[in-house]
């Protein structure tokens, strides 16, 4: 077949649709075209929309089209959930008629053109609409992002949820729940005595086989914590989370020398600039950055090489959806220093059009299609667009006053 005339991309899909197809590109589905895969990396490609959906349970979806049918999918903090979906849509003015491609660039570009940088909102709509390039420019390529990322960094990807015999999950979190929240800045030997009970209980129910983590969310004090840690630290932890808020590292670091069980942080931390000061602090030994608000694919890739000259592991934060778990799983499987996957075993079948490969021996497999590796069924999506949640306050039981949660 002669093709002097065509590049690959038009090429492609007059193989795929015929030659009227040339003539009638606009035509196209997004759909069809994404299925169409590679266009050549000569060819040129833009940025035509940057459409944002909030959903009822608070996640928030970007959505980047391009002038080649390729669309890219992310996710975004679901906190403040609508004002990360207008935000996102401000970027338009930047990334419309760009090319996708350069997503470091655009991280870059996203990051510093802003006077005031970094937090939690500014820094999810970077995280979701750098999740959305990185999905485009997989799909232009034909390859999963871990291959663009120098990967596979290894064969499968170790999860935590649900322990099952079913998947093999043996890896499970809990909170320091005991006949309520820990909340009180000093608990007494009651409330420390619950905790412990619940979790010797719970180690004693899955024996040694199973690594159980405890969250303290950040609702409990330092004095409770220390208290907590001191007496949980016999049953073996998989790894104390937020054992405190994380907005004065200091405190957190302090505790962190207290005890041979290793401290987990991360998923209230920001950039690489918000990891440095726990890395170089020791805060955490457990860094869990989120893909959606820490800064995307990109910094995250960067965090995880500055935690691997510290001998810190990676353990991707994820309470969201199939878009959170695919970018963290494609981290995954190009870093050398990946842990386990918060939430690794959650399927997403309301969101997805095909399933994730089934979790079996506690290991998801490998992502393996193109971009982001998953395939977002927008009408299932946008059935669930509507209100998202409110803002959720918690009180102490006794007095009435302002907690952490
Ligand atoms: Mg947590």
């Amino acid at each position: 077949m002669s093709i002097p005339t065509l590049n690959r991309r038009e090429w492609l899909q007059s193989l795929f649709y015929g030659p009227a197809a040339l003539f009638s590109l606009e035509a196209f589905s997004a759909k069809r075209c994404d299925a169409l895969a590679a266009i050549g990396p000569n060819d040129n490609i833009k940025v035509t929309r940057i459409e944002t959906f909030v959903l009822t349970n608070s996640w928030v979806f970007v959505k980047i089209s391009t002038d080649a049918g390729v669309t890219g999918w992310g996710e975004m903090l679901k906190d403040d959930a609508k004002a990360c979906a207008a935000g996102a849509l401000e970027v338009s003015d930047y990334l419309v008629g760009k090319d996708p491609r350069r997503v470091a660039f655009h991280w870059q570009a996203i990051h510093r053109g802003a006077f005031y940088r970094g937090g939690p909102i500014k820094t999810a709509i970077s995280s979701g609409i750098d999740q959305a390039l990185w999905d485009i420019t997989g799909k232009c390529y034909g390859v999963p992002v871990h291959k663009l990322l120098g990967g596979p960094t290894r064969d499968r990807c170790r999860v935590y949820g649900t322990v099952s015999e079913k998947t093999g999950v043996n890896a499970m979190k809990v909170g320091p729940r005991g006949s309520r929240v820990p909340f009180k800045y000093v608990e007494g030997p009651k409330m420390v005595e619950e905790v412990t009970e619940r979790f010797a209980a719970l180690r004693a129910k899955f024996g040694k086989e199973v690594d159980i983590g405890i969250d303290f969310h950040g609702a409990v004090q330092p004095p409770t914590a220390s208290l907590l840690i001191k007496a949980l630290e016999p049953y073996h932890p998989f790894f104390f989370e937020e054992v405190v808020q994380a907005l004065n590292v200091d405190v957190m670091a302090e505790l962190a020398k207290k005890t041979h069980i290793p401290l987990a942080t991360g998923e209230r931390i920001f950039t690489k600039w918000g990891f440095r000061e726990i890395l170089e602090k020791r805060a955490a030994l457990i860094l869990q950055p989120d893909v959606c608000y820490a800064g995307g694919i990109t910094e995250l890739k960067i965090i995880a090489g500055m935690a691997e000259a510290y001998y810190s592991p990676i353990a991707p934060h994820n309470p969201q959806g199939p878009c959170s778990l695919a970018a963290s799983l494609q981290l995954a499987a190009s870093i050398p220093n990946f842990l386990i996957q918060e939430r690794g075993d959650n399927e997403h079948p309301d969101l997805l059009a095909k399933p994730l490969p089934p979790v079996t021996g506690g290991h998801r497999p490998l992502l393996t299609d193109p971009g982001l590796g998953i395939t977002i069924d927008e009408d299932k999506l946008k059935a669930q667009v509507g209100e998202p949640k409110p803002y959720r306050a918690a009180y102490d039981t006794d007095d009435g006053s302002v907690v952490d949660w």
